[in-house]
């Protein structure tokens, strides 16, 4: 039995593109990337009503395969009415390529030019065949692989979501193993990169978060031509056991993340404890409070030793399993990550024990803390709970501050200013869940996350 031990997923505009028409949906064991196509924001609705379609799976509804085949068809027939009834949405589409983990196997569906890759022992897989022009011409030997990835219609895909009433969806299913990392991107990763540069950098960088940004920068720096999505995500052997044993801090930290006794209660009760609630909690106070392992103040009462234990290991589930809903669907702040640099987080600002965040990063940016006026350092390491939209145009002021600042000083390290794309990653609307609690199955952002995320900076610079 597997377990998806680590989830990241970024999303970025690249460089020459206006508008990121990309959409992902990340919901342990559930991922998925969308890339749509069409004028007038037309790709943009048809790649998020593809992802939308798996919000609404539920994986134990149906073999795998068929549930991903079924979900794409759904999809499919909702983007193709939609274009119906509309003349400038006529011809709008998306791909579609899913990965749903089950046991110690993983299926996949898929339609058109986004792929699947897992990444065994050092080696890179494609996983996923493209629906394209050039991938045809080239398994009828009329290209090579060289000449395919120059084509002038690379990007022609023979297939996709939206265009027609039905579609004929791929799906496979693969052995899976603690230990593969699997990668799931549209073509603005793989049309600026090849396989062996993709393999370097997960061969370079085992920490899933720095290797996807990796993989948009160094896709960046070749052109960014197109969108770039990459959801990335690593299994390991499920250990059932391993929260039993938590208890330190975890009360006061449940109850500092503004986890009412009713939401915890809801959440172990819909879920016996092993995933979380569909709905939405209520809305999160509005300040974060610091993080627990800095200031956790002592429980004011002394249980017994062995009842605050089982209490503490109830809260821990209950906290992963609401927390990775409640944070990774509503809350957003800015931070510092492990390079120092601001960057915009999902979900809330702590670490419970063993390594689990209960965040993710969602954006990067080249600016430091240190680059920032001194007055703007606070707002950017107070780590303040905010709304997605919020939380983009407060990181986006900072980095123009950190831009004049730099200009006017004529400042050390050249970080002002050219973030170019990067800061401009964009959540595939409401599904792009972080994915970093403990609930295997929750509504919202599962999968235990085995630690080594990037992890929001103190306040120092
Ligand atoms: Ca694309």
């Amino acid at each position: 039995m597997l377990q998806i031990a680590e989830v990241v997923q970024l999303t970025d505009t690249g460089r020459q593109r206006e508008a990121n028409e990309d959409s992902y949906f990340s919901r342990a064991p559930l991922f998925a990337v969308a890339d749509g196509m069409g004028g007038a924001q037309a790709g943009e609705v048809a790649s998020r009503m593809a992802v939308e379609a798996f919000e609404r799976v539920d994986e134990g509804a149906a073999a795998p395969e068929e549930l991903l085949r079924q979900t794409a068809q759904d999809a499919n027939r909702e983007i193709f009415e939609l274009a119906q009834g509309d003349a400038s949405r006529s011809g709008m589409g998306t791909t579609l390529t899913a990965a749903l983990l089950h046991g110690d196997e993983i299926s996949f569906g898929h339609v058109g030019d986004s792929r699947a890759y897992v990444f065994r022992e050092g080696k890179l897989k494609q996983i996923t065949n493209d629906h394209s022009l050039v991938e045809e011409l080239r398994r009828q030997g009329k290209l090579t692989r060289d000449q395919a990835a120059e084509h002038p219609q690379r990007s022609v895909i023979t297939r996709a979501l939206g265009p027609e009433p039905n579609v004929e969806v791929d799906t496979m299913t693969f052995s899976a193993r603690p230990g593969d990392v699997f990668l799931l991107c549209s073509d603005g990763l793989t049309t600026m990169l090849d396989d062996e540069d993709v393999a370097a950098v997960l061969a370079r960088e085992d920490n899933l978060t720095m290797a996807a940004r990796r993989l948009i920068r160094a896709a960046n720096d070749r052109g960014g031509r197109d969108n770039i999505t990459v959801v990335l995500f690593r299994l390991e052997t499920a250990d059932a056991g391993a929260l039993a044993e938590g208890e330190t801090l975890v009360g006061p930290s449940a109850a500092a993340a503004g986890l009412s006794a009713e939401a915890v209660r809801a959440g172990a009760a819909s879920t016996g404890g092993a995933a979380a609630p569909r709905q939405a909690p209520p809305a999160p106070p509005r300040r974060a409070p610091r993080r627990p392992g800095a200031v956790s103040p002592p429980p004011k009462r002394r249980w017994p030793r062995r009842i605050a234990k089982g209490v503490a290991a109830l809260v821990v589930i209950a906290a992963v399993a609401f927390a990775a809903v409640f944070g990774a669907r509503q809350v957003w702040f800015v931070g510092t990550d492990s390079s120092e640099q601001l960057a915009l987080f999902r979900g809330l600002p702590y670490d419970l024990p063993f390594g689990i965040e209960l965040y993710s990063e969602q954006a990067a940016t080249d600016t430091t803390l240190e680059s920032l006026p001194e007055a703007r350092r606070e707002v950017a390491t107070n780590h303040e709970f905010r709304s997605e939209d919020d939380a983009r145009s407060l990181l986006e002021d900072l980095e123009n501050a950190a831009a004049t600042t730099t200009g006017g000083t004529g400042g050390t390290g050249g970080t002002g200013g050219g973030t170019g794309g990067s800061g401009g990653g964009q959540s595939g609307g409401t599904q792009g869940a972080a994915g970093d609690g403990g609930a295997n199955q929750a509504n919202g952002g599962g999968g235990t996350s085995g630690g080594g995320g990037g992890q929001p900076g103190g306040g120092q610079g």
